[in-house]
């Protein structure tokens, strides 16, 4: 079978019981149905307290935090006794796989990593190069192939992911040009992806071809930033309680002082906004590839790489905040941990009143408030 694979995949190390956050809390550790199965099995006193920390809400199952956010399996080493008592192979999906994530669709395996992890987000942060994602085949990986599948589409949307890790790498680019670009083209490939006509494969020939998209970026360049359609979308952002910490300068980072002493800080410290621009591009390339293998799950690409970019934003004004905070234009141990903390915190923390994922509200929010755009994400760019 055919996987595509980010090099990062091959190259990651855990760092178990060191790790200062671990995977085991502070988010919702969600279950697979044949993992839970199996706990209802287990006998004695682990099979007790199996089935005394699993909560059941419709098709979620997830672990009962403790009053410290912890997995109640993660003991006081920070070992996991899931693993210790049962075996690496009784552990479920994501705590055997976190950050590798795998998934197939059509005829292809996705391999990657999440950036929820620190040394995921130090890789980032080290890795000069852009990531590389390579298509291979392996006999070892097998799987069924549904037979509804539209390949057509199916393959302009492989196609048009291809084009969007291009132009992200293309390091000859401004990191913020490269961003407006991709806003654009998956603007385009939105609006002709249900077309029957062949206007998808001219518009994708196009972007596919450097000296075509370099021609559009003196017109997004002229796109006028908007401070308050940007501190609109960032309200919605700081609704989430857990998020508030990266609001503490917001005041700064809008106002025409914070602005320019933000620019001009960037400009004279060379070294820093050389990695923090590396640091952009590694995590647009990870969050990208993320939300292109969410298309597939949801069976619906539109607004995929969209959603990607807002969550990109958010790290964006976390970045800001930390630079107003102290001054230093990439504080690296501080980025790392929002790196981690801010995709649990949103990908995959429930609010247990609304009983929703945090990046879905905010989704909602930006979408009630009207600013669920692309050109509004342009302006704000
Ligand atoms: S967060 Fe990353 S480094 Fe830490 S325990 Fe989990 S996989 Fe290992």
């Amino acid at each position: 079978m055919k996987n595509l694979r980010m090099d990062l995949f091959t190259d990651f190390k855990c760092i178990g019981s060191k790790c200062p956050y671990t995977c085991c809390k502070g988010w919702s550790v969600f279950i697979d149905k044949e993992a839970a199965e199996y706990y209802k099995k287990v006998e004695g006193e682990l099979g007790e307290k199996l089935k005394k920390s699993i909560k059941y809400e419709g098709e979620k199952i997830s672990f009962i935090m403790d009053k410290n956010d912890r997995c109640p399996f993660l003991n006081d080493d920070n070992l996991c006794d899931i693993y210790i008592n049962l075996g690496p192979e009784n552990m479920c999906n994501i705590c055997r796989e976190f950050p590798r994530i795998s998934h197939q669709y059509g005829d292809i395996y996705f391999l990657t990593v999440y950036q929820d992890c620190p040394e995921v987000a130090k890789m980032l942060i080290e890795k000069k190069e852009p990531i590389k994602f390579q298509f291979a085949e392996s006999d070892k990986i097998k799987a069924d192939i549904k037979e509804d599948i539209d390949w057509k589409k199916f393959n302009n949307y492989i196609d048009a992911f291809v084009t969007v890790e291009d132009i992200v790498s293309n390091q000859s680019i401004s990191i913020q040009n490269r961003i407006k670009l991709v806003i654009l083209f998956s603007k385009q490939f939105d609006e002709l992806q249900d077309d029957s006509s062949n206007e998808i494969q001219q518009m994708l020939e196009f972007f596919g071809n450097e000296e075509n998209y370099k021609q559009i970026i003196p017109d997004l360049e002229k796109i006028e930033y908007l401070p308050n359609k940007d501190i609109l979308f960032f309200r919605q952002v700081v609704e989430i309680p857990m998020l508030r910490e990266d609001a503490k300068h917001c005041r700064e980072f809008f106002s025409d002082e914070g602005i320019s002493r933000y620019k001009n800080d960037i400009k004279n410290n060379e070294e820093s906004a050389s990695k923090l621009h590396n640091l952009q591009e590694k995590l647009l390339q990870v969050i990208l590839f993320k939300y292109f293998m969410e298309g597939f799950n949801i069976d619906d690409f539109k607004k995929v790489f969209f959603e990607g970019m807002i969550l990109y934003k958010v790290y964006e004004y976390s970045f800001k905040n930390i630079y107003f905070d102290t001054g230093d234009v990439f504080n690296e141990e501080r980025i790392i941990e929002r790196i981690a903390k801010i995709g649990r915190i949103l990908e995959h923390t429930v609010d247990e009143k609304k009983e929703k994922r945090n990046y879905k509200i905010i989704l909602e929010k930006l979408k009630e408030n009207g600013i669920y755009e692309y050109d509004i994400l342009l302006e704000i760019t």
